[in-house]
């Protein structure tokens, strides 16, 4: 059977990380944290099981979870969201992007993806019968360029999907790419799903510009965020997924026959957990942006570029110097010569391109990284004296 996903394999995620096991390689590839999680929230998880929180939580998530979730975007945005109509818990931010895809794609409708852009984007769209249109951030930088994303406008495109902090561009958008955005969409029948799920981490005291906090774009907007990436734990698979009523009302026609409801002792625990913490994520940070120094830090003189890093838990390499930009050939080098997993940008491009770029993930313990930097440092000399 041909199937409808003809040339799809398996996730660079999923490869890399299989491989790394393999080859016993450092992963600094799929983005997980590598420590262990705040022992709190463990403890939660077990007490919820325990308490007999054993069966199915409402297709729509846990009434307790969604006011927590509403305080906290209260608390980060100074906002104010209707638990009951507006939030919906999903599996994760994956499932929250899919369902939401599928609510508005139909057969023969467009949607706008950037170029680079997360996986799970355009699979989505084209199981929904639609066409994933890429629109190339521009170089240098990664950034957005709207004239490029208004050119590929037409009276099809239904969906913009918007990213920021950006994996894997790790950039984050300000106030006038929102407002952009907004202007663009105005005047056409056209929503966004807005991928937040790294928040929290934005560096060097810049913020989180979320889709939410512009009015316009609020209300056509599905915004996306995730207790794996806020709480350490990208096991959880605990999403949500905040939009008006009229949206919610569609992901929710979607989500109760994608996923139908999310593990419930889980919500219980996530809900307790944020009882006990309702600041979570305001230290991620600093937290991550201290990795980021580190490992920056230690492969300053390797050679390898390191192009800013204002978000998200990851940072590029940038190997121009020492091999042809082929980042799928040198990935495969770092994993078997200097035992280093990294991710290829290539899967982030719906045709392939020849790029100078691989990414590292930071979410990992001080000697992770420094492990990692020894090993890129010795490769990176091996190449320079070959
Ligand atoms: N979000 C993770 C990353 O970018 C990957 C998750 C997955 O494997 N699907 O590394």
């Amino acid at each position: 059977m041909a199937g409808k996903l003809p040339e799809v394999g398996t996730t660079i995620f999923t490869v890399m990380s299989r491989r790394a096991r393999e080859l016993d390689a450092l992963n600094l590839g799929q983005g997980f944290p590598d420590y262990d999680i705040d022992p709190r929230l463990t403890a939660l998880v077990s007490a919820a099981m325990s308490a007999g929180h054993n069966q199915y939580a409402p297709m729509e998530g846990l009434p307790a979870l969604r006011e927590r979730i509403a305080a906290k975007l209260h608390a980060s945005y100074g906002l104010n969201f209707d638990p009951q109509d507006e939030i919906t818990i999903t599996l994760g931010a994956t499932e929250a992007i899919f369902s939401a895809v599928q609510a508005v794609i139909g057969a023969g409708d467009e949607a706008i993806a950037f170029d680079p852009a997360y996986d799970s984007y355009e699979p989505a769209v084209r199981l929904a019968g639609g066409r994933c249109v890429r629109v190339p951030l521009a170089q240098p930088g990664f950034r957005y360029d709207w004239e490029r994303v208004r050119a590929a406008l037409n009276e099809r495109t239904r969906l913009i999907l918007f990213n920021s902090p950006h994996n894997p561009a790790c950039t984050v958008a300000g106030a006038a790419d929102l407002e952009a955005l907004a202007q663009l969409i105005a005047a056409r029948d056209i929503v966004v799903i807005s991928d937040e799920v790294y928040e929290h981490v934005v560096f060097d005291g810049g913020r989180h510009h979320s889709v939410l906090t512009h009015p316009q774009l609020a209300a056509r907007s599905f915004a996306v965020f995730s207790f794996g990436k806020t709480l350490h734990a990208t096991g959880l698979r605990v999403g949500y997924c905040v939009a008006p009523p009229a949206l919610t009302r569609e992901l929710r026609k979607v989500h109760q026959f994608n996923t139908f409801s999310i593990s419930h002792p889980l919500q219980h625990a996530v809900a307790a957990y944020l009882a006990e913490h309702p600041d979570c994520g305001a230290d991620l940070a600093s937290f991550f942006q201290a990795k980021r120094d580190r490992l920056r830090n230690a492969l300053d003189a390797s050679g390898f570029g390191l192009p800013p890093a204002q978000g998200t838990y990851f940072q590029l390499l940038d190997f121009s110097r020492f091999a042809p930009r082929d980042d799928m050939q040198f990935a495969e080098r770092l994993l078997t010569e200097a035992r280093v997993a990294t991710i290829p940008l290539s899967p982030f491009y719906a045709v392939p391109q020849p790029l100078p770029f691989v990414r590292l993930c930071i979410a990992k313990q001080d000697r992770t990284l420094d492990e990692a930097a020894a090993r890129l440092n010795a490769f990176a000399q091996r190449l320079r004296a070959a």
